[in-house]
């Protein structure tokens, strides 16, 4: 171990000054976990504790002391960025005035409940202190399932700042304020220029980005400051920020194609201002919703935000009468005031009326609201009586609902980009909309300089090809040299593969004459996509000719279970023959806990399988949990396939995501879903799928589609389709009372 007081290196007259000020204070310059333990219970007002650059591993780092304003306990590193916390590192903070930053947490994940905590247990909490410029990258739990925070914030007076934090893809909130005892309420807490990162969409409930308290003290006051933070496609869940506590504001901070809102879930009078939302239309993207008491929330612009139902644009919900603390409270005193909002496609007011939730908005006021949608489609929806919230003073556009025309001007407004980048009214006589000189964070100043911001994911077709010979030794070499991104073009021929091939990164596979190559496989499967792996299949005939007489193949299967990241499939072109060696052969196999982004399957023919084309349907335990967000099947022919083309299942009551989606267009099925091992009896079966389009297919001696619809409010279109029987559908709803909500027409029966 090397210690070294300030006083036997050489020290500027800066320093001499300082530490004769600071009679006791030492900078320690540390090279292992030993040598920082032997001075972390030491430390004084002033210390300063350099880690040496270099990986850490498994270092559970405890920041303790009681500094002062003027000198604090500072850990940092040799040089920001240089120092790695991999393994089961950890960094926790109690005592007061302690400062951590430069530190890098990457390749491993918490032993405990969150990476960086602002406490060492439940009584030993850190108060006014920060955490400054620090990386968290990937840190996952490899079980995605078990929960963590990257941060938990308690005590009080706490800054968290300039970080960036990015690719949380395990259960649980990403930073937590916690106010779970009264220390760390009123907490006044500071979380400014963070750059929150991609969060893949997570699959469930549990993907939050930000959560300020939580129901049970959501009636105790927060004071959290959350300002000029970048959140760039958190799309974890349908709250990107859940606020659950009172007395916040959440100002100046950008939402960038972010799925889901910024959420009022619980607590009172918070401040929600001068945020901007941009979604540059992607689907999901939200704003803000809108429940509880005097909520203010003026002066933000929205732009391009396609969401819908608790994930719109804009939503004031109806609460419950005499609510529990963990439901909807009614709102009440919401003043909205001077907000943008365009091409929005959808602003809810009195959202999610129900039985339970019949407490419809009272005493609020919406007033000088800008609204303008290029569609001329006029964006609101009211479920109920709104006549609690009074409206004056705003333009929109287009005409809008009855009910509210009285307090919306309709006015054609023309509108100006200025040099922020926001459409502003190009008359300065309109004073409806957010204000002028409105700011908008500059991604560059949010997080630290010295860690990139690369795109969240590696593109398919986005590296180098490379050309492969028609041998299996060949391709497996040239798989295994890949990098993320490259496409291996693959010469004619056949190749019969005797080992399982692993994908853990983005590769296509693509045939140098269409329908001139061919793959056999010797083992149980062909492909297996791991963490990291997204594969893409082009022009290739795949046979099952070879594969082993025994029952459960698949071609293409994800891991067995506990796959932390999310990953993508696409096929196009290919041929699938003879996948009949046994029974239960099937195309694809989700395991339990993988997630993919998307499923494509286009253009493709299969022919001959004993089991399902596309088996997602792992997570039978009714959490809430599915396997896949988007399944898109467009002009494939399905010639003899006892399983069904897709089960995909989505289990649970949980109303938190955006999916799954089905999307069917333009395939044939003949002969598809009798098998006698189809237990479904079905020739597609969705359970619990918010969202499926069943268009321009035609079915021919199959069986029934099944769509089960659970919770969510599903949208299901099932039109211009033929089918060979009556009764090839059966829809059902399985939560709600009443006829089922799909909507089904212009399908025809054509006579056999
Ligand atoms: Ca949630």
């Amino acid at each position: 171990m090397r210690l070294i007081p300030v006083y036997s290196i050489s020290v500027s007259l800066l320093t001499l000054t300082f530490f004769a000020a600071q009679i006791s204070a030492k900078e320690y310059f540390v090279e292992s976990e030993q040598a920082y333990n032997e001075i972390a219970s030491n430390l004084v007002a002033g210390d300063k504790v350099v880690l040496k650059n270099g990986t850490w591993k498994d270092f559970e780092i405890l920041l303790k002391g009681q500094g002062k304003k003027e000198a604090p306990i500072v850990l940092t590193a040799e040089n920001k960025g240089q120092v790695v916390l991999t393994g089961q590192s950890n960094l926790r903070l109690a005592g007061k005035y302690l400062v951590a930053s430069g530190l890098v947490f990457k390749n491993g994940y918490t032993p405990s409940s969150a990476v960086i905590e602002f406490r060492r247990n439940k009584k030993e909490l850190a108060f006014h202190s920060r955490v400054t410029e620090m990386v968290i990258d990937n840190y996952n739990n490899p079980d995605k399932q078990e929960s963590d925070y990257w941060v938990g914030m308690y005590g009080q007076y706490n800054r968290l700042d300039h970080n960036h934090i990015v690719g949380k893809r395990n259960k649980g909130v990403t930073v937590a304020v916690r106010l779970n005892s009264e220390q760390s309420q009123q907490n006044h807490h500071k979380i400014d220029h963070n750059y929150f990162g991609y969060r893949p969409t997570f699959g469930s409930n549990g993907g939050e980005t930000l959560r300020i308290g939580t129901s049970h003290y959501s009636l105790s006051n927060s004071y959290t400051m959350v300002e000029n933070n970048y959140f760039e496609q958190t799309n974890g869940e349908v709250e990107i920020i859940s606020v659950k506590s009172g007395k916040n504001t959440l100002r100046g901070n950008v939402f960038y194609e972010a799925r889901g809102t910024l959420t009022l879930r619980h607590g009172n009078g918070n401040i929600i201002e001068e945020n901007i939302f941009i979604g540059n239309g992607v689907e999901h993207t939200g704003g803000i919703r809108v429940i509880n008491k005097h909520q203010v929330i003026r002066n933000n612009y929205l732009e391009g935000l396609t969401g819908y139902r608790f994930g719109s644009g804009f939503t004031v919900m109806n609460g419950v009468p005499n609510s529990p603390i963990n439901r909807y409270h009614q709102v009440e005193n919401a003043i909205i005031e001077n907000n943008t909002m365009i091409n929005v496609s959808h602003i809810q007011l009195a959202a999610g009326s129900d039985d339970e939730r019949s407490a419809v908005p009272i005493n609020s006021v919406m007033k000088n609201n800008l609204i303008v949608n290029d569609n001329q489609q006029q964006p609101f929806t009211a479920f109920d009586d709104v006549s609690g919230i009074k409206l004056s003073g705003n333009i929109a556009n287009t005409d809008v609902i009855p009910e509210l025309k009285y307090g919306v001007e309709k006015n054609n407004v023309s509108l100006t980009r200025l040099k922020n980048g926001l459409m502003y009214p190009t008359s300065s006589n309109i004073k409806a909309g957010a204000k002028r000189d409105l700011a908008i964070i500059d991604k560059n100043k949010t997080g630290v300089s010295w860690y990139p911001k690369t795109p969240a994911i590696i593109a398919f077709d986005s590296g180098k090809k490379h050309s492969v010979d028609a041998n299996p030794k060949a391709l497996l070499s040239a798989i295994d040299k890949a990098r993320s991104g490259d496409i291996l073009e693959l010469s004619s021929g056949q190749y019969d593969v005797p080992k399982l091939i692993k994908i853990d990164k983005t590769l296509t596979l693509t045939a140098k004459e269409k329908g001139k190559v061919k793959l056999t496989f010797e083992r149980s499967t062909l492909f297996e996509l791991h963490d990291g792996g997204s594969l893409k299949l082009e022009g290739l005939t795949i046979s099952g000719e070879s594969s082993p007489d025994s029952t459960g193949n698949s071609v293409v299967r994800t891991k067995k279970w506990g796959m932390v990241d999310n990953y993508r499939f696409v096929m196009t072109h290919s041929k699938l023959l003879d996948l009949n060696i046994n029974h239960s052969f099937h195309f694809f196999v989700t395991g339990k806990g993988a997630f993919a982004d998307e499923i494509t399957l286009s253009n493709n023919a299969f022919e001959n399988v004993t089991g399902d084309i596309l088996r997602l349907n792992s997570e039978i335990e009714d959490l809430g949990i599915y396997n896949a967000e988007y399944v898109t099947l467009e002009s494939n022919t399905f010639n003899n396939i006892e399983g069904g083309i897709v089960k995909l299942y989505r289990g649970g009551s949980d109303e938190s995501t955006f999916g799954p989606h089905l999307s069917m267009t333009h395939n044939t099925l003949n002969n598809v879903g009798l098998g006698k091992r189809n237990k479904a009896n079905a020739s597609l079966y969705v359970h619990g799928v918010q969202v499926t389009s069943i268009k321009n297919n035609r079915f021919v001696q199959s069986a029934p589609i099944v769509v089960e619809h659970t919770v969510g409010e599903p949208k299901t279109t099932i039109t211009n389709n033929t089918f060979d029987v009556e009764n090839a559908l059966s829809i059902t709803e399985l939560r709600v009372s009443g006829p089922h909500t799909a909507d089904v027409n212009n399908n025809k029966v054509l006579a056999k």
